[in-house]
């Protein structure tokens, strides 16, 4: 399972190879998507940690134990419909089949409640019209 978190650090943690253990000791894959971590200072890093559940649990505890508040995160895509000029190329992209076109009018249709987040149209789209924004949960 793939779990999306915001990890806040105390001044005391940031010089600490906490992330390192994760993957080396808890055997957790860490995906970082925003990092603002200078040494001396306190810290926040977003982050997808991926393995089965009693494993994300360990090393939540283990951030926990050494000072490390953990919270999940939801994430929400969303794109300019404004700018938008149909022209698919994010539809192939979305296996979730969250967005759509079909006829008669072959223009965009966005289900968000299909979207599990996995940004692949943000790649997909010439325009750059997604955007993805994360919200503690
Ligand atoms: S984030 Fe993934 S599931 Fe959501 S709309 Fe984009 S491609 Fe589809
Ligand atoms: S790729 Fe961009 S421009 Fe093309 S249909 Fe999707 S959102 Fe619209």
């Amino acid at each position: 399972m793939i779990k999306k978190l915001v990890l806040s650090f105390p001044v005391d943690t940031t010089d600490r190879p906490l992330i390192y253990d994760l993957i080396r000791v808890h055997d957790v894959s860490i995906n970082i998507l925003k990092a603002e971590i200078q040494p001396g200072k306190t810290g926040s890093l977003l982050a997808e940690f991926e393995a089965d559940e009693a494993k994300i649990e360990e090393a939540i505890a283990y951030l926990n134990d050494n000072g490390v508040m953990v919270n999940p995160v939801s994430s929400k895509v969303s794109y300019d419909k404004n700018r938008c000029i149909n022209c698919g190329n994010c539809v192939s992209a979305c296996f979730s089949r969250a967005l759509t076109i079909a006829a008669p009018d072959w223009i965009l249709n966005f289900d968000t409640e299909r979207c599990i987040a996995c940004k692949l149209c943000l790649k997909a789209c010439p325009l750059k019209l997604f955007k993805i924004e994360f919200a503690e949960i």
